[in-house]
């Protein structure tokens, strides 16, 4: 049977219409950008296209205020950095506490490394930013905001025009990490006060090891990579120039098609989360749900464990994930799902479901007709679940 794949939000399947773009610039277009011979004119022209197709995609005001990287991680590593350079004399930094791992852990490297001070914003069971605790951390030593548009696990929305405005007001600059955002939800950034924006291509449909981060012009920016002038001076080492044109093509394909994925995989989305809970008791939807990317559910399923419904569910064609890391031995449930404060009971158990334009009505059905078993089979061997079919305390029997 064919396989399910509903795990979009860790990466996306390249789009053949991406494949087939970036092809000759491995081959009869292989020339280096910066060369002064047709072979560099054409991939140059190209790598000012796909900046062009960027700054459509993201509203943005000029094609000079996309910096070409390697991908999410980079980019977001690259705006806070660039901003503590380029302010020495702001030495606080404000995040959320369900940022990815690219802000967090960097975060907390500086906070004992270099001294920063940083600000970790609490949510609430939502998963939505403690807006008074935000406005409390404010301040002219702020250096940067680093608040994400769109979280990875729960798709819950920020809203990031509104705290843009607020970093604005004290002095300080405003980055978003966009990965989860950039192509599934309209953007318009000349009219928000949004300073830098990071973005990811594997998240949608173009090759992993690419990405960009939008530099809105007039913000000092001070490169981590030095070397040649690439990218105006802020991203040295030559272009990847076969992985931009794709990230370029991915851009168009979004653009042109978002309005109508959006309402097609929101239908999806919505079908699979109500037939979850009504087939199976003692689960529920995590996240938003007033503000939530239309590709993204997010269900914990309570006393038992989310590895185990990957692994029956990968036995049965199916790719999701869960929210769960393995940390030193122990079982942890996600950083996100803690932050919200979901119970550790219901935490375990979260799979994230995340689909894409190529998911269909019969992948659904598919899931929607294998989960009640699998969920059953797990409590059957759960100490929270007790022989009658009902949660129980905790029954050292298992342990
Ligand atoms: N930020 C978010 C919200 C992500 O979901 C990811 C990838 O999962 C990243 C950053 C890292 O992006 P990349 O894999 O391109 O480094």
């Amino acid at each position: 049977m064919k396989p399910v794949y509903f795990d979009n939000n860790a990466t996306t399947r390249v789009d053949p219409r991406v494949v087939e773009a970036m092809l000759p610039f491995f081959t009869e277009q292989f020339g280096n950008p910066s060369s002064m011979h047709a072979f560099g004119a054409n991939a140059g022209a190209a790598v000012n296209c796909a900046r062009g197709e960027l700054q459509s995609l993201l509203g943005a005001g000029h094609d000079h205020e996309i910096v070409f990287t390697s991908g999410g991680t980079e980019s977001d590593n690259a705006a806070i950095l660039s901003a503590l350079e380029a302010n020495p004399r702001r030495r606080e930094i404000i995040t959320s506490a369900v940022e990815h791992p690219a802000v967090l852990s960097l975060c907390a490297w500086l906070e004992k490394n270099r001294g920063v001070r940083v600000h970790v914003i609490p949510v609430d069971s939502k998963g939505r930013l403690d807006l008074d605790a935000y406005e409390a951390a404010l301040s002219d030593r702020v250096a940067i905001v680093s608040v994400m548009w769109a979280n990875n696990e729960t798709g819950t929305i920020f809203p990031v025009s509104q705290l843009s405005d607020k970093a604005k007001a004290v002095g300080a600059l405003f980055h978003t990490d966009a990965v989860q955002a950039v192509g599934k939800i309209p953007m318009d950034l000349k009219s928000a006060a949004i300073d830098m924006l990071s973005l990811s291509g594997h998240k949608l449909h173009a090759p992993k090891g690419i990405g960009a981060l939008y530099v809105r012009r007039g913000v000092r920016f001070r490169p981590q990579m030095k070397g040649g002038y690439q990218e105006r001076g802020r991203r040295a080492g030559t272009e990847n120039t076969p992985a931009i044109v794709a990230l370029g093509k991915a851009a168009a394909l979004a653009a042109l098609s978002m309005a109508q994925v959006n309402t097609r995989v929101r239908g999806l989305r919505d079908r699979l989360e109500q037939g979850l809970i009504q087939r199976i008791g003692h689960c529920f939807v995590t996240g938003d749900p007033d503000s939530r990317l239309p590709n993204t559910a997010n269900v914990a399923f309570e006393y038992i464990e989310g590895e185990g419904i990957l692994l029956l569910l990968n036995k049965e064609g199916i790719a999701a994930s869960s929210g769960s890391a393995c940390t030193s031995g122990s079982l942890e449930p996600s950083h996100v799902l803690r932050a919200m404060n979901i119970p550790d009971t219901a935490a375990h158990g979260a799979i994230r479901f995340s689909l894409s334009r190529d998911s269909t009505d019969d992948e659904v059905d598919r899931i929607l007709a294998v989960m009640p078993d699998i969920v059953d089979k797990l409590r059957g061997i759960s100490p929270f679940w007790s022989k009658e079919g009902a949660p129980q305390a905790f029954d050292p029997a298992y342990a």
